[in-house]
């Protein structure tokens, strides 16, 4: 069948939506949209290769589904040991490490298990975080409005920054509005520095270079996300035939390339 065809089924199976990710292939969007991509000495040490042989467990999947991308994790020793979780999907890799600049993948497990636990979406909180951080590194916010200071790589200051929104403590009651609202209060350029789709947080990647993606993220009735919308088939090697039998259209796997890519989105929508 068509499943067995698609290339990226075989990749999801084997790696999960980490396995995109490569040295070679790392379209990671960095502190807070400053760049597209990410150092690759830095994504060497995040790669689902990594996570496998040091912390998964086994496959998980979505109910009735042949692929199971998910996969359980378990850290057994180091500052994080006896954490137990499910994730990370490459939207944790992206957001709570490109995004942050966190390269240890226990911390961004321990990022992405806060994140379960507090029950707080992720492209949300690792959005307003990467925000919180970059007006921190431009003097817009301050340590006196915080409390402590934030960084680039700190997976402290992000665990304290999301129990302060959490808990809507101090300049977390702020922050917990959302980056709109928050930015709006705030001012002092901070306005300029969020990223938004339809007032929606974004934690995504290939912006500036997948034509289709981005369009089906600036067009989808949400906004900000990937799942309403979105087309991932760009560049995953999908010949002619399967391109025309699936979509009606030719082939579109040139990311780069604007042919053909809103009909693309539009059949994504339907
Ligand atoms: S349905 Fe669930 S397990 Fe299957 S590919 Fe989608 S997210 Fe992964």
């Amino acid at each position: 069948g068509i499943l067995e065809r698609a290339p990226g089924v075989k990749s999801l199976r084997e790696g999960g939506t980490l396995g995109v990710i490569s040295e070679k292939f790392s379209p990671l969007t960095f502190r807070n949209y400053q760049d597209d991509v990410w150092d690759s000495a830095k994504v060497a040490l995040v790669t689902q290769k990594v996570f496998k042989e040091k912390y998964e467990q086994r496959r998980v999947g979505c109910f009735n589904c042949p692929i199971r991308c998910g996969r359980f994790y378990s850290i057994e020793e180091g500052k994080y040991a006896g954490l137990r979780m499910e994730g990370v999907q490459v939207n944790a890799l992206r957001g709570f490490g490109s995004n942050l600049d966190i390269t240890s993948p226990a911390e961004i497990l321990k990022a992405n298990a806060i994140t379960n636990q507090y029950g707080l979406h992720l492209d949300g909180i690792a959005s307003v975080a990467g925000w919180i951080f970059e007006c921190f590194e431009k003097g817009i916010i301050t340590e006196e409005d915080l409390g402590y200071r934030v960084g680039w790589g700190d997976i402290d200051s992000f665990i304290r920054l999301t129990e302060d929104i959490t808990y809507r403590r101090g300049f977390g009651n702020i922050l917990a509005e959302g980056i709109q609202r928050a930015s709006k209060k705030i001012g002092k350029g901070s306005e300029k520095l969020a990223v938004l789709v339809k007032g929606m947080e974004s934690n995504e990647g290939r912006m500036r270079s997948h034509r289709a993606w981005a369009l089906g993220i600036m067009t989808s009735l949400r906004g900000g996300g990937h799942l309403d919308g979105a087309a991932s088939v760009e560049g995953c090697g999908f010949d002619d035939e399967l391109c025309n039998s699936v979509y009606g259209i030719p082939n579109v796997n040139d990311a780069t390339d604007y042919e053909h890519k809103a009909e693309l989105v539009v059949w994504m929508e339907k």
